[in-house]
């Protein structure tokens, strides 16, 4: 399907999931049933011991204190034989148990809130890694549509979300229920016919709040869309500080962000107009159900006779507990608006987090994997097809209209023996990345295939064909830690002795160790506290660490001064002897010793060989190393311009 406006390409995953809160507590509800039971039950004796104050009261008015000679000291589901028969011993009972049901209010309402605390954010702790991991495992395409702040909506807001549903809106609607149970009991006990007077509201608030919840459901699914598209927006905007200051382009950013954040406030409004039609809805059903009360019962008393169709007698006392019960009943259905609130945004939440774990992946472990270990390092990328269009429609199983719809790899076929080295070269967007990457199963083949030892990448295991294989990329990313663990990153258990030698044959032990405080300099967000050369360096010395049977390297050389490109070029000879190796390289002199060497053309092999027989055939190659004054990008656009 096609995006609109107001959906992100994300919203595509979250139309198949089907009845996602239920589909929460079915998968994540069972491990944890004790403290949700827990919850449940100090809930329900917190709110019955809640009642059993006005209910006292309203028995000590009548038999205590307005009509003592007649009205008689009883109490519900209490034998008569436990209750005191003197009156002052009454007003003590009173008075204690009033006392007592106060701190089982308070104790339970403790023990209820721990339980239900560590029941939501336990099961929230467990969604939030259970996406991490499932976001872990999807293709590459899914990232390639840059939905960085997406992801983190659904990993932050979403799952937040959900906890204040589980911790809030679970539990109240449980104490609503009881509160609305307890009472209406209690009520048609005292008096049943004034109770139905009071409770008559209850259907009217219930229908309302039906009503209310099929109009403002897709109002929240609307709001928390442009929550995620806000983020995007937000973090795109930080990662490109540095190029919005140096083309002061804050306006624009501005700009774009007030527009995300617009979008924002009147998804929002559009919620909450209706919420404000809701919650004075509720209180004015919850006020004629107290006025209605209070006209009926008030009438019966001053009058000394049942109003209308009315039969019986009203007591003082009934007509207090009435009175302040219905009032109860007022608190816990205003609070209804809350729980509809929370409800409707965890739903909205809880598909996009289901929408995230359902993404079909298809880069993935083969279900029997054959073995690659011993790897020899035989490559062979036998007519070889590949297109991202088709591989992000295959991802995330939804049409999706790309620009990217030509294809980038057509029918390419070579092949490394154990130990050579293959260079690709030609001008940028040739294919030259992405044909490395169908080496790690960044992404896979359409058509024909990757072989590593006779084996077919996709039929080993995604572990163990990335360990064996080494990735120097275009642009090396460090995490924010030391310089030691980010050469470390891969091989956690390697030694500072195994660090420091790996950073001296990527020629990066002489810089590391001027840094103030060495190894253990700290590289700052994604590194940028290192030059890109540096960065470099550190990106080598990874590989040297990691040992792997085969190297891809991309362009390892490119953001480097030509004395630093020589020491680093001594270093790759090292890492590549005897190890098979794809470099792709914009500069000639750094492949020249290749085995073989393909240049590459809007995804098409154009010439193969040595360096000398290119140089011998005297085409592309040859015309390329002639001019050796620039790259190849510009050489080759030169050789283009020049109509060759
Ligand atoms: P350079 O020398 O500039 O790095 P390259 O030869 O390595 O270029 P690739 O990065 O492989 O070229 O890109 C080949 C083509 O594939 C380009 O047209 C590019 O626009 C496209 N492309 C690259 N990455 C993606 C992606 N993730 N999604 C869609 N299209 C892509």
């Amino acid at each position: 399907m096609s995006t609109t406006d107001d959906e992100t390409p994300f919203d595509a995953y979250r139309e198949d999931v089907d009845r996602p809160l239920w589909r929460l507590f079915r998968e994540y509800a069972p491990g944890r049933l004790g403290w949700f039971s827990v919850g449940m039950v100090a809930n329900f004796v917190a709110r019955m011991a809640s009642l059993v104050p006005p209910l006292l009261l309203g028995v000590a008015i009548d038999a205590l204190f307005t009509e003592p000679d007649s009205a008689a000291f009883e109490l519900p589901l209490v034998p008569d034989a436990w209750l005191p028969t003197e009156q002052l011993d009454q007003f003590w009972f009173t008075i204690v148990a009033i006392a007592v049901a106060f701190v089982l209010v308070a104790v339970f309402t403790w023990i209820y809130g721990v339980a239900a605390n560590l029941f939501a954010h336990d099961v929230m702790h467990t969604v939030r890694v259970d996406s991490f991991r499932k976001m872990q495992r999807l293709d590459m395409s899914f990232f390639d549509e840059k939905q960085t702040g997406e992801v983190m909506a659904v990993l932050n807001n979403d799952t937040q979300n959900l906890e204040r549903f589980l911790d809030n809106a679970v539990m109240n609607s449980a104490r609503l229920v009881v509160m609305v149970g307890g009472i209406a009991a209690v009520l048609c006990y005292l008096n049943w016919q004034l109770a139905v007077v009071t409770l008559v509201a209850v259907p009217a608030m219930v229908l309302f709040t039906l009503w209310f919840m099929r109009v403002a459901e897709p109002r929240y699914v609307r709001q928390r869309s442009a929550v995620a598209r806000l983020n995007t927006r937000l973090e795109n905007a930080i990662a490109g500080m540095g190029l919005t200051k140096a083309t002061s382009s804050e306006d624009h950013e501005l700009d774009r962000v007030r527009e995300s954040s617009l979008n924002l406030f009147r998804r929002t409004m559009d919620v909450l107009k209706l919420s404000y039609l809701y919650r004075p809805g509720m209180e004015l059903l919850a006020g004629i159900a107290f006025a209605a009360t209070f006209l009926v019962g008030g009438l019966w008393l001053t009058t000394d006779t049942a109003p209308g169709p009315l039969t019986g007698t009203l007591s003082v006392g009934d007509f207090v507990v009435f009175l302040m019960l219905t009032q109860r009943i007022v608190d816990p259905l205003a609070e209804v608006s809350n729980i509809v609130d929370q409800y409707e945004n965890a739903k909205a939440s809880s598909e996009r987090i289901f929408g995230l774990m359902d993404i079909p992946v298809h880069v993935d472990d083969p279900d029997d994997p054959a073995d690659l270990e011993p790897v020899e390092g035989h490559v062979a990328y036998e007519n070889v097809t590949f297109s991202y269009a088709d591989s992000e429609v295959r991802a995330t199983a939804h049409e999706t209209e790309t620009a990217f719809d030509e294809t980038v790899i057509e029918d390419v076929s070579f092949e490394a023996e154990p130990g050579e080295t293959v260079a690709l070269v030609g001008p940028t967007g040739a294919g030259k990345s992405t044909l490395v990457k169908l080496l790690l199963r960044l992404y896979d083949v359409q058509e024909g295939s990757v072989r590593i030892d006779g084996h077919d990448v996709r039929d080993v295991s995604l572990s163990e064909l990335r360990s064996s294989v080494g990735y120097v990329s275009q642009d090396t990313f460090l995490f924010d830690g030391t310089i030691a663990d980010n050469v470390r990153y891969g091989q956690f258990d390697a030694s500072d002795e195994a660090v420091r030698e790996a950073a001296k044959a990527a020629q990066a032990h002489e810089f590391v160790t001027e840094l103030p405080d060495g190894y253990e300099t700290r590289v700052g967000e994604r590194g940028v506290k290192l030059s890109g050369g540096q960065r470099q360096r550190i990106a080598i010395a990874r590989a040297v660490l990691a040992d792997p049977d085969v190297l891809l390297l991309d362009e390892a050389t490119s953001a480097v001064d030509t004395k630093t490109e020589a020491l680093i070029q001594e270093s790759i000879d090292r890492l590549t002897e005897g190890r098979t190796t794809l470099a792709i390289a914009h500069r000639l002199s750094t492949i020249k010793n290749a085995d073989e060497i393909l240049v590459l053309e809007d995804g098409r092999v154009v010439e193969r060989g040595t360096h000398e027989e290119l140089l011998d055939d005297g085409g592309r190659y040859a015309t390329l190393w002639n001019a050796q004054a620039g790259t190849v990008d510009e050489a080759l656009d030169a050789l283009a311009d020049g109509g060759q």
